[in-house]
């Protein structure tokens, strides 16, 4: 459950509505939810810490469901990813989300070369198809696969053998590149993220909660600083999520970090708030 003020889909009394949305009745109507197109995606900004330029977005599935209102990603991707529904699911969202990207960059040049970033749940990651279909709606949109960011979780690819590493090795091959998303809860050995074809590290919003207001504690800073050294050492890029606050921002720009993500530049929106965004420069 995430914290009061958070998304706009939270309501007073979220135990309520976890009891009242039964797990049953959500997982059964799963299937008939996507062909009535009732999910729809919201884009959250991805900054440049450089220039404060939105070069991208991430793709945050949501379902506007005709009882419960709108559903946040936590209340059914487990349920979709135990059903296998998030299979078709997560291509609907990939072909969505790279039409979207297509669009922005045919139409808001403005926006410069926008890159769109989505995710890939454990069970797409071992889906046989995942290579050849996301070949095929980058093919299908005409976007490069130089524009697309594929979002792994840390847990996901802890212990990851070659059979599971290697769609992402050759998607990343063909250009499409990897993150690691969440990375910092999974307790994964460093040494580990040579051997992941990754080129991009989200650091989790954990990491950078202790520096939403000053004095910063100075073991975090550290923390961080380590993880950004490791990281550029390896030749990635940092993203950071969660940055709520200027301070954060400045904290985190300050210790190398290439991009960022949170509340403080947008909160996750429709498309067309992107557009505002490309002409007042996010910061
Ligand atoms: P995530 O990939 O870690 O996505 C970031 C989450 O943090 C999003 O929650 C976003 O709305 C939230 N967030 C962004 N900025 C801030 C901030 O400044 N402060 C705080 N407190 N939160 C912030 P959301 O949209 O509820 O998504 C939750 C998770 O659901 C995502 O976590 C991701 O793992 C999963 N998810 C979302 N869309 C998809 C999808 O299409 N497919 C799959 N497989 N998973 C998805
Ligand atoms: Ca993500
Ligand atoms: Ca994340
Ligand atoms: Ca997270």
């Amino acid at each position: 459950a995430k914290s009061a003020g958070g998304n706009r889909y939270e309501t007073a009394d979220p135990e309520a509505d976890a009891r009242a949305i039964t797990r049953h009745g959500l997982t059964t109507a799963l299937p008939a939810a996507l062909e009535r197109g009732e999910f729809f995606i919201e884009y959250q900004p991805l900054v440049d810490m450089c220039d404060g330029k939105v070069h991208g977005a991430e793709a945050l599935v949501r379902w506007c469901h005709p009882q419960h209102g709108v559903l946040g990603p936590d209340q059914f991707i487990p349920l979709a990813e135990h059903t296998g529904l998030i299979i078709p699911l997560g291509r609907w969202v990939l072909q969505e989300a790279v039409r979207q990207a297509r669009y922005w960059q045919e139409h808001h040049a403005d926006l410069g070369p926008v890159r769109i970033n989505v995710n890939l749940s454990p069970t797409q990651l071992q889906h046989p198809g995942l290579v050849k279909e996301t070949v095929a709606v980058l093919e299908g949109s005409g976007l490069a696969p130089g524009s697309l960011c594929l979002e792994v979780t840390e847990s996901a690819l802890i212990g990851a053998d070659e059979g599971l590493l290697r769609p992402l090795r050759q998607l990343a091959e063909l250009g499409v590149d990897i993150a690691l998303d969440d990375f910092g809860t999974g307790y994964s050995n460093l040494a580990n993220l040579r051997r992941l074809p990754v080129s991009i590290l989200k650091l989790d919003r954990s990491f950078t909660k202790g520096m939403q207001h000053l004095p910063v504690d100075p073991v975090d800073l550290k923390i961080v600083e380590g993880i950004v050294s490791l990281a550029h050492s390896l030749e990635l890029a940092v993203t950071v999520e969660g940055v709520e606050t200027g301070a954060q921002a400045d904290q985190l720009r300050e210790l190398g970090c290439d991009t960022a993500q949170g509340w403080y530049y947008a909160r996750p929106g429709p498309p067309e708030k992107l557009h505002a965004l490309s002409l007042a420069d996010a910061v």
